[in-house]
């Protein structure tokens, strides 16, 4: 009888949903229109401080829309005026600005380029040429901008880079203003946070591919820039595709209380960040100039306490100690303070304005968090609950572009308390497809359930329908009507929001829903000059990541290393399917086979093992192998390559 009306249901239902679920974008919903509109009366939209600032100073422009394949200028031209209806008219505001591009003078002596990538490239000049601080994502941007910077400045060569911090937004292009002739000879300095190297190649390493893929949902990478698509990321427009290198620093600042130096004849104070929005990380202050470099610590969004795309947690409290670090040392003196992302800040109250509602926005999230935990809520009960103090709320700075208030809470419970709220029902629950299978069968069907779900969606009950939804989807992941429902409940959430990550995501979820998974495009993190970078304790401990230790877990072997070209000893043991490096030195015994190479070479092997033609590199003499040979051919065997474009939305 039960099955018999899940049939008859089933039947009665999909041809409905098939008519009213046409595929692609659709319009706002009342409820959508709704939640839109209320935020204009939140936020003061006639206050246009924001865009003097943004357009202040403007020199010029790149001559073209596209600066070759790497970056498309116009991209984001149909951003003006006003919010449509399926923009959250806040994200709108934001995007707006973060789409002025050019090159703008700040102030004597100080330029910046905006908006020829995701982050900001600034110049200053000193006694005998320019400063250059954070050469962009990738060569082909950082390379346009000195174009425009020659042609509107004069031609100076590039006698210092510093780099803010070890995010690829921020080095990537170094190579644009990177002279190693200049470097060996003194001419030219790289001043960058101690751990900088090592952070910015481990940070995409072990985690990469899940990562990549997850950054692709987080800057909308695979949707279309529109109204009902992508309209950035909140921190800038977009990332530029193309060549992105990394360069060792000629200086380190490592003091957290302070270092002086002098850059081509100007004095600049450091401060050592570590652990705030990057793991190495500096702030500093041009005396001089009255000016201070932000970093990305300060922006005008509330940024990330934790990524989408994945990244460990970072804490509230260190990031705000930073910013009142800045303020005691330079609040009363300081006249005009820029970010890596977004336009300057001119005017000590200003500036003081906006350091101060800063610091106070990421210690409020820490600490508020920390008390209502204490009281024994759980992440989600925070989350939901907490709001901002009105004042730093009001204010554009603050508001959650990049981050959200809400995934800040949680990653803020999450630094101290973990993935686990306390509750035993949470300990051990079945995975989405289980529990997906289970929820239709207590409803009487993935019918029933889609029915209830779309009373709800009627409602404008979005984040309801999603977790509904969602259960169908995972245990019927063909099920077209649930489907085509959970993408339209995305869609007006993606809609609503204010955060442009959480925008990208919704609209990514989506259009995978409607379309599938479509064909991969390429991606930063697997750049080879970056790759090569890596450390051999981080390259072998990589290989160990990759290795499939359920294959042949019975294996047992030790392998020793010579790689020729670092010159280093490492031996590799296999073990209950784990692989354990031991860098600097061999294994005395028990060895199975040596293999000399150079770490190059070996590289390229694991990058793709199954077509690895190991006869021929040692026929060559490239690769020498004594001892068991097949007991290494298979452990190259054992190591896998990842699937790109694996599934999110579905199982
Ligand atoms: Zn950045």
């Amino acid at each position: 009888m039960k099955n018999y009306l899940l049939v008859l249901l089933t039947f009665s239902l999909i041809p409905l949903e098939m008519v009213a679920q046409s595929a692609g974008p659709k319009e706002a919903t009342s409820y959508t229109r709704k939640a839109n509109s209320n935020i204009l009366s939140i936020l003061d939209f006639s206050d246009s401080t924001d865009y003097v600032n943004a357009r202040r100073g403007f020199i010029a422009t790149y001559p073209e829309d596209h600066i070759g394949k790497a970056y498309d200028l116009s991209q984001f031209n149909f951003i003006k005026g006003q919010a449509p209806a399926e923009v959250n008219p806040s994200l709108w505001r934001q995007s707006e600005l973060n789409a002025i591009a050019g090159l703008f003078k700040v102030t004597d002596n100080v330029y910046q380029i905006r908006g020829f990538d995701l982050a900001n490239m600034t110049l200053i000049k000193g006694k005998s040429g320019w400063i250059v601080i954070d050469p962009l994502t990738v060569e082909e941007t950082a390379k346009a901008g000195m174009q425009l910077v020659k042609q509107h400045l004069g031609d100076f060569p590039v006698t210092a880079i510093i780099i803010t911090h070890s995010h690829i937004d921020h080095f990537g292009g170094m190579r644009a203003v990177l002279d190693e002739k200049a470097i060996a000879e003194g001419k030219q300095k790289i001043y960058a946070p101690d751990g900088f190297v090592e952070h910015a190649v481990s940070e995409n390493v072990l985690a990469g591919n899940t990562m990549g893929r997850r950054a692709g949902y987080m800057y909308g990478n695979l949707l279309p820039k529109s109204t009902t698509g992508s309209v950035g990321s909140g921190l800038g427009t977009t990332t530029a595709t193309g060549t992105s290198a990394i360069a060792k620093p000629t200086d380190i600042i490592s003091s957290e209380d302070g270092q002086q130096k002098v850059i081509d004849g100007l004095k600049v104070d450091f401060i050592y960040t570590p652990d705030s929005e990057a793991p190495a990380e500096m702030m500093f202050y041009f005396p001089e100039l009255r000016m201070l470099v932000q970093a990305e610590n300060v922006n005008h969004t509330l940024h990330n306490l934790y990524t989408l795309r994945g990244a460990q947690v970072r804490n509230g409290q260190k990031w705000s100690i930073y910013i009142d670090r800045i303020l005691a040392r330079w609040g009363d003196d300081v006249a005009i303070s820029i970010g890596m992302h977004h336009w300057p800040t001119w005017g000590n109250t200003e500036v003081r304005n906006l350091l101060e509602s800063q610091r106070d926005l990421y210690r409020f999230i820490h600490d508020q968090t920390l008390r209502l935990a204490n009281t024994g809520l759980t992440p989600l009960e925070i989350a939901d609950s907490l709001a901002l103090p009105e004042d730093i709320d009001r204010q554009f700075s603050s508001r959650g572009y990049y981050g959200s208030l809400h995934h800040n809470i949680r990653a803020q419970y999450q630094l101290y308390f973990g993935f686990f709220d306390g509750n035993p029902a949470n300990l051990h629950p079945l995975p989405p497809a289980q529990v997906g299978k289970k929820y239709i069968e207590l409803a009487g069907g993935s019918a029933r359930i889609l029915e209830q779900a779309r009373k709800s969606f009627d409602l404008g009950e979005y984040r309801w329908v999603a977790e509904l939804v969602n259960h169908v989807v995972f245990a019927e992941p063909n099920n077209k009507p649930a489907r085509e429902l959970l993408a339209d409940t995305y869609e007006q959430m993606g809609y609503q929001a204010e955060s442009a990550p959480w925008r990208n995501f919704y609209l990514s979820g989506a259009q995978e829903l409607r379309s599938g998974v479509s064909k991969p495009k390429e991606t930063i993190s697997a750049n080879k000059n970056i790759v090569a970078d890596m450390s051999s304790d981080l390259f072998f401990n990589y290989l160990a990541m990759r290795y499939n230790g359920l294959q042949e877990h019975r294996l047992k072997h030790t392998f020793n290393f010579n790689l020729t070209d670092t010159d280093e000893k490492v031996s590799l043991i296999l073990s209950n399917g784990t692989l354990h490096p031991r860098v600097g030195s061999h294994a005395p015994k028990n060895v199975s086979a040596t293999i000399t190479l150079p770490r190059s070479v070996l590289m390229t092997l694991a990058s793709d093992p199954k077509n690895a033609d190991l006869a021929g590199l040692e026929k060559k003499g490239t690769v020498k192998i004594e001892g068991d040979k097949e007991a290494f051919t298979a452990l190259l065997n054992n190591i896998v390559n990842f699937d790109k474009m694996f599934n999110i939305i579905e199982p």
